[in-house]
């Protein structure tokens, strides 16, 4: 062979090399990947299109993080402590009344003595657009109104202000109805892909029970926002919203109660009864109740997992953002863990979603979001959630 052959020779395996190339995955994790998907289509031949929220129970990875390390991961960008005089605070200290830079909201405070009398410790943060204050949630539930004015008579959604006790916590009520469903069709495609019954679902969401979790109302709000543009949503659900504006931005009554756990008989406190009464009008299919926890990561308490409904709802998290009970330690304060992100908590009673089980709701929740994560991260991943557990709940529920 002469060397120019030789370089032929080369050049046609440098060539076809080339053409290869764009073939072959370049980095080893795609090249798994590649490989995987292509072991699953030999056994199940090619796999359907599925969203998020609809994956298989048991696909995700099993990488699990440790709560410390998740604190250090999701350590809030931003937020600052700052030291009031409480001499600066007209009366005490609401969402309010602590004087703060624009775009800022207190996220906690708590008073104290200190060296130049009485003291008001604030962590602050600046958040972008979401209503953290009552205020804020005020003017928000108000544009609501004349957005609603632009719908169509028929199914046009409306606000309710459903509590008129002297004002202290006021609870509104938002419904969106179903727009466009079929009934009597026989069998109604969701828009996850697959049939359940001939009506659109019953969803009930409530928020800001304890004053201290403003990303409850944040999170509700957002949700009523996408009903009113996504398409296909209120084909496929009935929304109601409760909101219960808290303007003391604390987690007990000033009487020093825990307003979750007071739902029911001869517990009940004004603000309690009107979520009571105002969620009493109809047989809802779904129903959550929406919290937040100084636990690292995002979960669900209900009764029991029924039909797998929660761990469905639950797949939809990257495994990093989940609370982790199962292994070393099932109990995460008062709760039992047995799936991650999933609690079974038949001991907590007088709490909403307990209520709301025991009237029959059959899929009833508490759901929590991670007060270590921004407000808007915890906004954000809640309403992912919330809306995994609601296309879990239409297409794979066990309903009447
Ligand atoms: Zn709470």
């Amino acid at each position: 062979m002469t060397p120019r052959v030789r370089l032929r020779g080369l050049s046609a395996l440098l060539v076809s090399l080339a053409l290869l190339a764009p073939l072959a995955p370049a980095r080893p994790a795609e090249a798994r990947r590649h490989r995987a998907q292509q072991q699953q289509q030999q056994l199940f031949g090619q796999a359907p299109q599925r969203r998020a929220w609809d994956r298989p129970v048991g696909h995700r990875s099993e990488q699990r993080l440790s709560g410390r390390k998740l604190q250090r991961q999701f350590r809030w960008p931003g937020l600052q402590e700052v030291v009031i005089p409480a001499s600066a605070i007209k009366g005490p200290p609401t969402w309010d009344n602590i004087p703060l830079p624009k775009d800022h909201v207190a996220y906690s405070f708590k008073e104290r003595d200190g060296r130049a009398g009485r003291e008001v410790v604030v962590q602050k943060i600046r958040v972008k657009d979401i209503p953290l204050s009552a205020d804020k949630v005020l003017r928000s539930i108000e544009a609501l109104g004349q957005r609603f004015a632009e719908q169509p008579r028929a199914s046009r959604p409306s606000v309710t202000r459903v509590s008129e006790d002297g004002a202290r916590y006021p609870v509104y009520k938002i419904d969106v109805p179903a727009q466009g469903a079929q009934p009597g069709a026989g069998g109604r495609r969701t828009s996850g892909g697959g049939t359940r019954g001939q009506r659109p679902l019953n969803v009930l969401i409530s928020s800001w029970v304890h004053g201290d979790e403003p990303v409850g109302p944040a999170t509700a709000l957002k949700l009523v926002d996408l009903a009113l543009r996504q398409k296909g949503f209120r084909r496929d659900f009935n929304l109601s919203v409760l909101i219960k504006v808290d303007p003391y931005g604390k987690r007990r009554t000033p009487d020093g109660v825990d307003p979750n756990r007071a739902f029911a008989d001869g517990k009940w406190i004004p603000a309690t009864a009107a979520l009571g009464q105002a969620s009493d009008k109809k047989k809802y299919d779904l129903f959550v109740d929406l919290h937040a926890d100084v636990e690292p990561g995002f979960f669900m308490i209900s009764e029991a997992d029924r039909g797998g409904v929660s761990r469905r709802a639950l797949s939809a998290m990257k495994t990093q953002a989940l609370l982790d009970g199962t292994k070393a330690n099932p109990k995460v304060g008062e709760y039992d863990f047995k799936v991650l992100g999933g609690a079974e908590t038949k001991g907590l009673s007088h709490c909403f979603d307990r209520l709301m089980a025991v009237r029959g709701v059959p899929y009833s929740y508490t759901m929590e979001a991670p007060r270590t994560l921004s407000p808007d991260q915890q906004v954000r991943g809640m309403l992912k959630l919330l809306r995994s557990t609601m296309y879990n709940v239409a297409r794979h529920g066990q309903l009447d």
